[in-house]
């Protein structure tokens, strides 16, 4: 191998527990995960036994609590292993993301009882989850979502509406659901955990999506589904600020998959730089090229060590919402430039399915989109230096 092969990441980590979880992850990634990556992608297939998998390997619980089945990580650790997965699969990374996502309404707002009854299952029993906030009518405005909770004689609740880009819809064993149970706007709406099987609950065939084909995206129905109170997460009417404590964290997450989608194609616009030659030296002899990587290598350390600053401030119990979402939008802003250099280093090969790098630019863009636009990842900001719009 070359001095200049790529290397893996030279990474900070807080404990020696978390330096082995990192080359668990390097193992399970180069075994199990980046080998049909291509292939599978290709096919929309999604790898529910890599779920399984890193379930049991108690890689779907990192930063929760032990007493109910997590591994008490640091996010600072549990976003370096995100990035690691994502390097090697986005669907992946982003999988795992969704389903920390999923898990967070439980772990931070329910009861004892219920985190007991639930939560094991769910960070390490091999079960797998989804999100379901956006809907057909309401994405950016979540606010306005109309997806009804009605409370009946009994005392349970009856679901009746329609979520829409449910990543994991369809194949989900659980759904972490917010819906309206009171008046318009965010104090509305309730959250609630429902079983993937529950009656009255289905979901539409797969989005066709420009990439990340093996991760389902879905419409889930909702069909007068009884959800038991018991199933309630948190206080009537704080559904919505649930909704966006878990999507502050679930930013952070985003943020790791940008960076490790963006140092995968970095590795591999370095490794054909090096081996391709024209006018007959490798072309990584050429500055136009070597100016190209040193920025793509520059931005990914930038964002790299800007979400680990906000997770740092999230493990500290500090506020950290401004923070995640200007790592969201640095870290995806910078995994679609990378991808789309990344191509452009390749030249005609890095148009073609032959490399990976076509691949990561398709995926990089929808990074762009989930858990809140970088417009309004912008608006958060903006929110925080100036305060909100006057309107
Ligand atoms: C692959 C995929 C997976 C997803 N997974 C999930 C999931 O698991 N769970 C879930 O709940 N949702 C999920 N989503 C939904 C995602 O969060 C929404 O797509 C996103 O929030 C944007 O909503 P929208 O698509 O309705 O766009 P819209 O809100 O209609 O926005 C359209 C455009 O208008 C812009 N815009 C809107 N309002 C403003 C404003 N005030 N100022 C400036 N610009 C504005 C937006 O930035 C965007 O460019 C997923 C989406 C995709 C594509």
């Amino acid at each position: 191998m070359p001095d200049h092969a790529p290397q893996p990441v030279d990474r900070q980590l807080p404990t020696d527990e978390g330096r082995d979880l990192i080359s668990l992850v390097r193992d399970i990634a180069q075994r199990e995960i980046a080998p049909r990556a291509a292939e599978e992608e290709d096919a929309g297939r999604f790898p529910r036994e890599v779920f399984t998998l890193l379930s049991e390997t108690g890689l779907l619980g990192l930063p929760y609590d032990s007493e109910y089945g997590g591994g008490d990580q640091p996010y600072e650790v549990y976003l370096q292993v995100l990035e690691e997965l994502a390097a090697a699969r986005l669907t992946v990374g982003l999988g795992v993301s969704v389903h920390t996502l999923a898990c967070h309404a439980l772990a931070d707002f329910g009861t004892k009882e219920q985190k007991v009854e639930h939560l094991p299952a769910m960070l390490g029993g091999g079960l797998l989850g989804a999100y379901c906030l956006s809907e057909p009518a309401s994405g950016s405005d979540a606010a306005s979502l109309r997806t009804k909770a009605v409370r009946e004689d009994d005392g349970s609740w009856s679901l009746t509406g329609t979520k829409a880009w449910i990543t994991h819809g369809g194949v989900a064993d659980f759904c972490t659901v917010l819906a309206r149970s009171g008046g318009e706007g965010p104090r509305g709406i309730t959250a609630f955990l429902v079983p993937g099987d529950a009656e009255g609950l289905s979901a539409a065939a797969p989005e066709k999506k420009m990439g990340m084909k093996g991760s389902p995206t879905a419409q889930v129905h909702f069909d007068g589904v009884r959800v038991p109170d018991g199933r309630r997460l948190g206080e009537e009417g704080q559904g919505f600020a649930i909704a966006l404590s878990a999507l502050d964290s679930g930013r952070l997450g985003i943020a790791a998959c940008a960076i490790g989608l963006a140092q995968a194609a970095l590795d591999e616009a370095v490794a054909y730089a090096t081996g391709r030659s024209q006018f007959g030296r490798p072309i990584s002899d050429f500055q136009g090229l070597r100016f190209m990587l040193a920025d793509m290598a520059t931005q990914i350390e930038a964002g790299r060590a800007l979400y680990l600053a906000a997770a740092r401030l999230r493990d500290a119990g500090r506020r950290f919402s401004r923070q995640a979402a200007m790592a969201k939008l640095l870290c995806t802003d910078t995994a679609m430039k990378v991808t789309t250099d990344a191509v452009q280093v390749l030249g005609g090969y890095g148009y073609t399915a032959d490399f990976p790098v076509e691949r990561y630019m398709r995926e990089a863009k929808v990074l762009q989109i989930v858990e809140g636009t970088n417009q309004i990842q912008r608006m958060v900001i903006a929110r925080h230096l100036v305060g909100p719009e006057s309107r």
